[in-house]
C-alpha cells in the first residue's frame, strides 16, 4: 500500500511553521520558533513528525463491542475474545491492560519546539503520541528524559470481562 505525506514548512522571521499532510488528508500543524542560525532545525523537526505518520502495520476493525470511551480518539473494545484499546479509525493500539503508548507513534518534541515563547526545562522533554495510522495526536507526556512513558491509566481485562458477561 502506498502512503504519501505532504509536509510544507514556511520558515519567518520570529515563527517557523510545518504543516504536515497524510493522503487522507488530514493536517498535522506546528508552530515554532525560528531559529535563524540554523533553520535545518525546522525542517528536522517536520520530517521526524512524517516519519512519526507512517502507515501502520496494523489491524483496522471497526466491529467489536464498544466498551468504554477514553478522550475523544480512544475507545476500549470487545474484539475476537481480546479487550483491546482502538483508535476511532479501527487501528488496534494492543491490549487494554497494556500500555497503548507502546504502540503509539512517538515523537519527541525537543525544548526549542515546545511552542512559541515557551521552552522546556533541559531535564524534560514533551512526547506526542499519535495514531500510527491516522496520525491523530491522542496524548501528550511532559517527562523527564531517562523515565519511561507515563501510564495514564491501566484497565483490568478481568474488569471488563466482567462487564460483557454481565
Ligand atoms: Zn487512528
Amino acid at each position: 500500500m502506498k502512503h504519501e505525506l505532504c509536509v510544507r514548512i514556511d520558515t519567518g522571521g520570529t515563527f517557523t511553521d510545518i504543516v504536515v499532510a497524510n493522503d487522507q488528508g488530514q493536517l498535522r500543524t506546528y508552530k515554532t520558533d525560528s531559529t535563524p542560525g540554523d533553520l535545518a532545525v525546522g525542517v528536522v523537526e517536520g520530517l521526524r513528525l512524517a516519519a512519526a505518520m507512517r502507515p501502520a502495520h496494523l489491524s483496522q476493525n471497526t466491529g467489536g463491542q464498544r466498551l468504554l470511551p477514553m478522550g475523544e480518539y480512544l475507545e476500549v473494545v470487545a474484539v475476537d475474545n481480546r479487550i483491546v484499546l482502538r483508535c476511532k479509525c479501527g487501528s488496534d493500539l494492543g491490549d487494554a491492560d497494556k500500555n497503548w503508548k507502546e504502540r503509539a507513534a512517538v515523537v519527541r518534541v525537543g525544548a526549542n519546539v515546545a511552542g512559541p515563547r515557551r521552552k522546556l526545562h533541559e531535564d524534560l522533554e514533551m512526547v506526542e503520541f499519535l495514531c500510527p495510522a491516522c496520525g491523530t495526536l491522542l496524548s501528550v507526556d511532559v517527562k523527564k528524559k531517562e523515565d519511561p512513558f507515563i501510564v495514564d491509566a491501566m484497565l483490568s481485562t478481568k474488569l471488563l470481562r466482567e462487564l460483557i458477561t454481565g
